[in-house]
């Protein structure tokens, strides 16, 4: 099997991956701030670091993966005071949330979820260490990490701290992206703000210090591998970096992986630009949970990716391609026999399909294989040259795709209604035209299987299609 190849931000290059402790791959997470719904950004993110984490489980490893949950910074602090709530009661409904549509995305959830909240002793007696080993400075009730005493600052993201000014500072969680400056551990408290009563004084941890803290209390002070998104490698990484070293004076974490960002015309998806889809926002227009699961997989993680709505269908196309030919497998009939060829050329697919993998997690290439495969098998299936004995290698290797991708699994309307989507409830009128739209999608890549089971799929929901002479589709409801 190739070896696992990954590009590790700190040295900027591809690098074999070999985890410390033999067998088990220690693993941090940066999770969501819970101030509002997850954008499907953020998820682009998520599901990456999901496909490593099952790629690593394929391999046989076994992970112990921590991802957060931010639930204190400046916004939650503002909007709980704003909403006359406690912090907890303001962040829950966004954490539950998040929680939600990761199952929706077929997620797995790490081996710990932590809350900031719930480790604020962890994070004083981090910022206890740096301060036995002089890092920091006090300064109007606040605690800061001095940046000049750590000369490894901006070898994470080759920023140049050169040109910095000694002793400027900067609180807020936001910061601006071209400057180092002196942050925040400890953040004195603003009247009316919530604040903890500590051994460092009163006030509120800084964002940074509750990944150092809560990645080193469960996974041991060097990590395999730290994950996020590229607009966290500077300052955020780069502060954990220096915040972890200064303390334990051990490197922090062997291998980071930053995942690009998901684009929207041409610029980052985020809450600041307004322009941005919630996972329940494309769910509410008829897309299914697996289609932006298979969409955001689909693109290598260091590659920047512009999101539209026909990549959605084109995605919705290739994850129903999928689970038609797994149908066919399961209820077809084919001549007894085989040939033992088509094992051999699923041993092909099967070595591509890791190989790409293994390439950085190269999910395009890993996807090529899976789909010259699916097509043909498809062929071979329509000239009647497939024989029973050659279900069982393809039907494993889907199983194997899957592990990894997981969208085959037809549990969609499931998950739908969990959330309160679909089943019981009438579909909108833009669902069922994103769902024709698909149909016609397939009809025109001359998939009727495809096209008849969305067909039968929106008549078990009410929707009736009547093809127009002209070509074109008209529904009603029943
Ligand atoms: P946040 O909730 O803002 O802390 O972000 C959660 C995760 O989503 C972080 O790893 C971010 O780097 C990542 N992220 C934010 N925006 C995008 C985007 N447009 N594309 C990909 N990842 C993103
Ligand atoms: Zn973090």
């Amino acid at each position: 099997m190739p070896e696992i190849q990954l590009h590790n931000t700190l040295s900027g290059t591809i690098e074999p991956f070999t985890p410390l402790h033999a067998g088990e791959v220690r693993m941090y997470t940066c999770g969501p701030t819970v101030y509002d719904y997850a954008h499907i950004g953020n998820f682009r993110t998520f599901v990456f670091q999901d496909v490593l984490r099952r790629f690593l489980e394929l391999r046989g490893y076994r992970m112990n993966q921590v991802m957060n949950l931010t639930d204190v910074d400046d916004r939650i602090i503002a909007n709980a005071a704003a909403a006359g709530k406690s912090i907890r009661e303001y962040t829950e409904k966004y954490a539950q949330a998040f929680f939600e549509d990761c199952r929706a995305l077929s997620i797995e959830p790490p081996e710990h979820y932590v809350r900031a909240t719930d480790h604020i002793e962890d994070m004083v007696a981090l910022i206890e260490r740096l301060q036995a080993n002089t890092y920091t400075y006090n300064s109007e009730g606040s605690i800061y990490f001095r940046i000049a005493k750590f000369p490894a600052y901006g070898r994470l993201s080759k920023i140049d701290v050169s040109g910095m000014q000694a002793g400027a500072r900067v609180d807020v969680d936001r910061y601006e992206k071209e400057s180092a400056r002196d942050f925040a551990l400890w953040k004195a408290p603003k009247p009316g703000e919530h604040f903890w009563e500590t051994r460092i004084g009163p006030g509120r941890p800084g964002w940074h210090i509750e990944c150092s803290a809560m990645a080193m209390k469960y996974l041991g002070e060097t990590l395999d591998i730290h994950t996020g998104g590229i607009d966290l490698a500077f300052p955020h990484h780069e502060n954990e970096i220096a915040q972890s070293e200064a303390a334990t004076r051990k490197p922090f974490v062997r291998y980071w992986l930053h995942a690009e960002h998901l684009l929207v015309e041409g610029e980052k998806m985020s809450k600041s630009l307004g322009n941005f889809f919630t996972l329940r926002d494309i769910f509410g227009k008829g897309y299914k949970p697996s289609t932006v699961r298979f969409l955001l997989a689909s693109v290598p993680y260091r590659k920047q990716f512009n999101f539209t709505f026909d990549g959605l269908q084109q995605a919705a196309s290739s994850a129903d391609r999928l689970r038609n030919l797994s149908a066919r497998l399961t209820e077809g009939k084919f001549p007894a026999g085989g040939t033992g060829a088509f094992a051999l050329r699923v041993r092909s697919a099967d070595e591509e399909f890791e190989a790409g993998l293994a390439d950085d997690v190269n999910t395009a290439r890993a996807l090529a294989a899976v789909f010259d495969l699916v097509r043909e098998t498809n062929i071979a299936m329509d000239k009647g040259e497939f024989r029973h004995e050659d279900t069982a290698p393809v039907q494993e290797f889907l199983a194997k795709f899957d592990k990894v991708f997981a969208v085959l699994r037809d549990d969609d309307e499931e998950k739908l209604r969990s959330l309160g989507y679909g089943g019981g409830q009438g579909l909108s009128d833009a669902e069922i035209e994103a769902m024709i739209a698909r149909r016609n999608d397939a009809r025109k890549r001359r998939d009727f299987a495809a096209a008849d089971r969305i067909r039968k799929e929106l008549a078990e929901r009410g929707i009736i299609l009547e093809d127009t002479k002209e070509g074109g589709v008209r529904w009603k409801r029943k």
